[in-house]
């Protein structure tokens, strides 16, 4: 039998993403919009905090298991920013170009331009759940002064794959799945869902 659960995202291609996966172990994923679940806060410093704090307001407005993720870029040489304030890195309202902006600019005080996106999952059986289903992915690259490709979000013009030579922005959704950081976390929880 097929279980609902809440996303605690109102993202489309996200939902899309999840669900393909969930379906293999009988949960369906349902945006949290559909319940009138508005955005929770993200006050931490960490990741895995603030996934967790999405989680269990979406379990708790909703009565349903819920599933959150939270996601940034982590650039080694500024000490792993902007990381959890990727989204807002160059302050509100949210912009990619003011953002990826701001972050070359921080970058060319640099030489090592070394980063990572960092993917963290969390499920929640129900909103006090004292054991929550914790999954996560990285994903190694090297951010570049001048953008390229028309594809993905955020910093994905600016962000190089090595070992393809090639933007995240130049891959095709179904090569950036199976390499992301998204990718590499829910199949990791997919993996600790069975
Ligand atoms: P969220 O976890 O969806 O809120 O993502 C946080 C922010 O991290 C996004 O707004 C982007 O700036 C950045 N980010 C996360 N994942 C990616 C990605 O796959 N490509 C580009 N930027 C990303």
């Amino acid at each position: 039998m097929t279980r609902k659960l809440v996303l605690a995202s109102n993202n489309a291609g996200k939902l899309k993403e999840f669900n393909e996966l969930l379906a293999t172990v009988d949960f369906s994923a349902h945006p949290q919009g559909e319940f009138g679940v508005p955005e929770a806060e993200e006050p931490f410093f960490t990741f895995v905090e603030n996934a967790l704090a999405k989680a269990r307001h979406a379990s708790r407005l909703t009565g349903l298991p819920a599933l959150a993720d939270d996601s940034g870029v982590c650039v080694n040489a500024l000490g792993g920013a902007p990381g959890v304030f990727s989204a807002r890195y160059a302050g509100e309202p949210k912009s990619d170009a003011r953002n990826n902006e701001k972050l070359v600019a921080e970058l060319a005080k640099h030489e090592d331009k070394s980063a990572y996106y960092y993917c963290v999952l969390v499920f929640v059986r129900h909103a006090d759940d004292p054991q929550p289903v914790i999954a996560d992915g990285r994903w190694n690259g090297v951010m570049m002064p001048e953008p390229r490709g028309e594809g993905g979000f955020g910093y994905d013009p600016y962000f190089h794959v090595p070992e393809l030579g090639k933007r995240a922005a130049e891959l095709s959704k179904e090569e950036k799945n199976r390499l992301s950081h998204r990718g590499q976390a829910l199949r990791a929880l997919v993996e600790k869902l069975k």
